[in-house]
Formats: C-alpha cells, structure tokens, sequence
C-alpha cells in the first residue's frame, strides 16, 4: 500500500502592509507644504528604497537593490 506522507512545506508569505506602515514615516504635520517638508519626503522615500526596497512612484516593493535600481527610474516623482 503506497503512503502518502502528507506533509505540505509551509509556503506561507508574509505580507506586511506597508502602505499602512508608511504612515508611521510621515512627519504627524504635512497641511504646510514647504521646501523643508518637500526634502523631509525625499529623505523618507530614500529611506524606504534603502531599508524596504520600496519605491513610492513605482507603489511596489522589489525583492532586492539590485531589482528596485534596474526597475525603478528615479528617486524623483517626474523620472516616472
Ligand atoms: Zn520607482
């Protein structure tokens, strides 16, 4: 009689919200636009491309560096 072990490898992904978790990036003020606002935000999405591979123009999260800079083309709003 053939046995089947029925053993399935967990393939579980974990998927974290990071729109949700970009809030917590976010200066608490952002009704005042102003220059210093405008660097804040380039600061916060170099720190997600750096950290999270995570690209805010491209809205997706790359599995690498390496994956993100040959997708991704730009830091700034307008490469896109
Ligand atoms: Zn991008």
């Amino acid at each position: 009689m053939a046995e089947t072990t029925n053993k399935q490898p967990s393939d579980e992904e974990e998927e974290e919200d990071y729109m949700g978790d970009l809030s917590q990036f976010l200066p608490p003020e952002t009704t005042a636009p102003s220059k210093s606002s405008v660097k804040d935000l380039q600061d916060i999405l170099i720190k997600l491309r750096e950290e999270y591979q995570y690209c805010l123009f491209c809205g997706c999260q790359y599995e690498s560096m390496e994956a993100l800079l040959s997708n991704c083309p730009g830091t700034n709003e307008d490469d896109h």
